[in-house]
């Protein structure tokens, strides 16, 4: 749970429902439900992306894809939205946390702290074990969602999960 961060959980403290886990959509995505209904997967946004991290997904519906880069939140996809289904208003622009799985290095006793170097926002840290090799620990409230550490990883141990 520690390797975990949540960056809905500002909004469960303040007493919002947290709804199915879902695709990662572009930034400032609306509710999913909304979102299916009014996208018309025109692709303008995937066209939009200097990253070239958003992608058609099931449906040719636009997610994204932080394995490939990180997401610098230029907010050119929202701009290139024809339906307004995203919006520089949605704050944050996505839900999501990250899931250290068991092929992390640094979990396999193998010194690595590659995710740690990429985070700008200074939100992993190493704790020192007795007898183990540090492990990443992600601070959710410093973390920004950019998905950098989840692009350097080596091992593609950083799974993104998603909530609507
Ligand atoms: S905010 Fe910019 S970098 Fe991020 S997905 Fe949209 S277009 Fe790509
Ligand atoms: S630009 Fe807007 S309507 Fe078009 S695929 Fe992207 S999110 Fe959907
Ligand atoms: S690199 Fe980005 S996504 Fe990863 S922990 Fe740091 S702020 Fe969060």
């Amino acid at each position: 749970m520690d390797q975990q961060v949540n960056l809905s959980r500002r909004n469960l403290l303040r007493g919002q429902p947290v709804s199915m886990e879902r695709p990662l959509r572009p930034p400032g995505a609306i509710a999913e439900a909304l979102f299916t209904s009014q996208c018309t997967a025109c692709g303008e946004c995937v066209t939009a992306c200097p990253q070239g991290i958003i992608f058609r997904g099931s449906g040719a519906y636009p997610e994204v894809n932080l394995r490939k880069a990180e997401c610098t939140f230029c907010a050119a996809c929202i701009d290139s939205c024809p339906e307004e289904v995203l919006q520089i208003a949605v704050q944050p622009p996505w839900r999501l946390r990250l899931q250290l799985e068991d092929r992390c290095l640094a979990r396999r006793q193998v010194v690595c702290q590659t995710c740690g170097d990429a985070c700008d926002a200074d939100a992993i840290r190493f704790r020192p074990l007795l007898r183990s090799v540090a492990r990443p620990q992600i601070d959710p409230d410093a973390c920004t969602g950019c998905g950098a550490c989840v692009a350097a990883c080596p091992e593609n141990a950083l799974t993104v999960i998603a909530h609507g």
